[in-house]
């Protein structure tokens, strides 16, 4: 099964509106290759602006349960909508680690995400620990099956997870390419007992230190259907590069 290769550049608390507005302009995607950045939900509108009409798409690092209401500070689906984003990531390594996100709490973000029409980037994976332990397997079915319950394939048509060892996030230590085929062939066979036939169009990015010397190898393994990049992604020549080895 063809599946779309798909780069996403998740900026973090990083590049004020300036320089993502910047950044956007000097992307080059290849055809046949889907593109998309993350910024500050602050700088989400500006940069979804200077986007429009190119082929990278903008999305939201995360989003609230809740569409209105009393929630201060949350920031929510519909308003990520209107500032033009298309895409939201939901249970990065850094929430779950440092704002207390669980997977029945994403699992009802996600239930948001869809219902404003938003392709959802679902991100699992394990801590060194975890691997170690022999718990590889436990951990990513677990984070699959706690984010997409109650959901019907059908709902779950749009859904691209990333595969993040969190070891290998920010650290410089990347997954060999058979570390990460290995556990991205797992994610779908998990995927195959929740959703089905649509197991094989799901997009299954590997998120990791990924860089311009590892991207070529890592996006050539049958199940790696894109990279979810952080630190190489703030830079045009960084992320250009990654976006041409998927090319
Ligand atoms: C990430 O933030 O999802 C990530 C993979 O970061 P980095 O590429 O910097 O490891």
């Amino acid at each position: 099964m063809a599946r779309t290769k798909f780069i996403a550049g998740n900026w973090k608390l990083n590049l004020t509106i300036a320089e993502g507005t910047a950044l956007v302009k000097s992307l080059v995607v290849p055809a046949g290759v889907e593109a998309a950045v993350f910024p500050n939900a602050l700088a989400v509108h500006a940069v979804a602006q200077a986007a429009a009409g190119s082929k990278v798409g903008v999305g939201g690092q995360n989003a609230h349960f809740e569409e209105k209401g009393a929630f201060t500070g949350e920031i929510s689906t519909s308003f990520l909508k209107d500032a033009g984003a298309k895409y939201v990531i939901l249970g990065h390594s850094e929430r779950r680690q440092y704002f207390g996100d669980t997977d029945a709490l994403i699992n009802k973000r996600l239930k948001a995400v869809l219902a404003q029409g938003l392709t959802p980037i679902l991100c699992i994976g394990e801590t060194l620990a975890e691997r170690d332990g022999g718990k590889l397997e436990t951990v990513l079915k677990t984070q699959i099956e706690g984010a997409l319950a109650g959901f019907t394939a059908e709902q779950l048509a749009t859904l691209v997870v990333a595969y993040e060892p969190v070891w290998a996030i920010g650290t410089g230590r990347t997954a060999s390419t058979a570390q990460a085929q290995e556990a991205h062939a797992f994610v779908r066979s998990v995927l195959r007992n929740v959703v089905g036939a649509l197991a094989e169009k799901v997009r299954i990015q590997y998120g990791g230190s990924v860089k311009a010397d590892n991207a070529k190898e890592l996006l050539g393994q049958p199940d790696v259907d894109g990279a979810l990049v952080g630190g190489a992604s703030l830079k045009a020549a960084d992320f250009n590069a990654i976006l041409a080895a998927a090319g």
